[in-house]
């Protein structure tokens, strides 16, 4: 799987190498499962001793080349291509931590991840404790305990846009013998690479930027390959699987025991596999990553500042802008953009943000972010409304806060339309 392309190639050119005669571009393979002539073959596939598809609910050729190529951008051994995001951040929880066990977590938080964790993770058994990401080394760890099996949190937090400080969190886990689990989803393998910071796990929704074309739910989990789950923390991981008669992940593939877990045991039992119609979608989007993710980082970085000074506007929050509280972990961590999701407050509170999304019309009302189209937002009355003011608050919404999701449009045409819709607001 490894090579040595830079990004922009393997945007373009991995996960699908076609042979001689066969289709340029990537097949759509629609059908359920595979055809062998040998019942020892197949007892082998079952035994994970040969590789090869059985049923696609496990695994499918083409949702085979989007995972090897996310894989190869993030620098991981292994990638499981899910129904969605949080299909995503549920099975990386679940594959590591069960009833009686504790995970602790950024609060800068997506807010389904939020509601995931809080609620849903909880009625399962499973505790999690919420620290705000830009507290001390000393306030992280305290909120482990001898039963906590992740540290979590994202590379930028949505919609606060905090830039996660890697150096902390990957000490921390580091020193408390659990992975560093990271959702990516904003900057995608493009912007960062976690891995390459100290994570251990990587999430992404790829509904968002890695299709960036607004046709496809999906979610990937990458793992990097090196994390010792035989620490005495991971039984499951290291110990015989009764379900799986008696497989020991982490001696059967030890670079890659977790994704193999993920996927044999918990897809198996689960069932949130990706369409092969929508891993087709995503890895087509993902072929001009590198040239939209510059487009949507230029974009969003122009209309931050040219936001900064329109008299309409109370403040803007955007990583790469001076006065971000995460300034200089941006310019650490995003060094070559910090992809295209900005918010700002307007003068006149909730009232005038609402009356400035009627007044968008270049830019939509749209509940999404990462597409090629400029989408604008109140998570206040929308993505974070099942929040209490205090979870929303935690979370980094406020109620004049406007999320704008730049699109990779002409920026004169952007700061046009924005401008028009501000004065509305006056
Ligand atoms: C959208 C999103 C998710 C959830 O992904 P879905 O594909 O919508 O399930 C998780 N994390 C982040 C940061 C997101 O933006």
């Amino acid at each position: 799987m490894e090579n040595n392309w830079k990004k922009e190639t393997q945007c373009v050119q991995s996960g699908y190498t076609p042979e001689d005669g066969e289709p340029r571009i990537l097949p759509i393979f629609q059908s359920t499962t595979y055809k062998y002539s040998s019942a020892d073959h197949v007892a082998a596939l079952f035994d994970l001793k040969a590789a090869g598809h059985i049923y696609s609910r496990i695994s499918n050729p083409t949702v085979e080349a989007l995972e090897k190529k996310i894989a190869e951008l993030e620098g991981g051994s292994a990638a499981l291509a899910v129904s969605s995001g949080q299909s995503a951040i549920t099975l990386a929880i679940l594959n590591i931590a069960s009833a009686g066990d504790h995970i602790v977590s950024s609060s800068a938080l997506y807010g389904g991840t939020y509601n995931l964790f809080e609620h849903t993770l909880r009625k399962l058994g499973i505790e999690v404790t919420f620290v705000d990401p830009t507290s001390d080394a000393g306030m992280l760890e305290a909120a482990f305990r001898p039963n906590t099996k992740a540290l979590y949190g994202e590379t930028l937090g949505n919609p606060g846009l905090v830039v996660l400080d890697f150096a902390k969190f990957s000490a921390v886990a580091k020193k408390k013998g659990v992975p560093l689990i990271i959702d990516n989803t904003f900057p995608t393998p493009f912007l960062n690479n976690p891995f390459q910071h100290g994570a251990d796990i990587i999430v992404h929704s790829s509904t968002k930027y890695l299709d960036g074309h607004a046709t496809s739910l999906g979610g990937i989990i990458v793992e990097k390959g090196d994390f010792p789950w035989d620490n005495g923390k991971y039984p499951e991981l290291t110990q015989p699987d009764p379900s799986y008669h008696g497989i020991s992940y982490h001696t059967a593939f030890p670079s890659m025991a977790y994704i193999i877990k993920a996927r044999v045991q918990l897809l198996r039992d689960l069932g949130m596999a990706m369409a092969p119609m929508n891993a087709f979608l995503t890895q087509l989007g993902s072929h001009t990553l590198h040239l939209r993710m510059e487009r949507h980082s230029a974009n969003a970085l122009g209309l931050a500042r040219f936001l900064e000074k329109h008299p309409a506007v109370e403040w803007v929050n955007y990583p790469l802008l001076e006065t971000s509280p995460s300034y200089e972990l941006a310019k650490k961590y995003l060094p070559s953009g910090a992809s295209g999701v900005l918010t700002f407050g307007i003068k006149g509170g909730a009232d005038a943000g609402k009356k400035f999304i009627d007044s968008v019309r270049l830019a939509n009302l749209v509940v999404h972010v990462g597409d090629i189209r400029t989408c604008v937002l109140h998570p206040a009355s929308t993505t974070h409304r099942q929040l209490s003011e205090k979870e929303q608050k935690e979370s980094g919404v406020s109620p004049e806060m406007v999320r704008i999701s730049v699109g990779i449009e002409n920026l004169e045409d952007l700061k046009d339309d924005i401008s028009q819709a501000l004065d509305k607001t006056r």
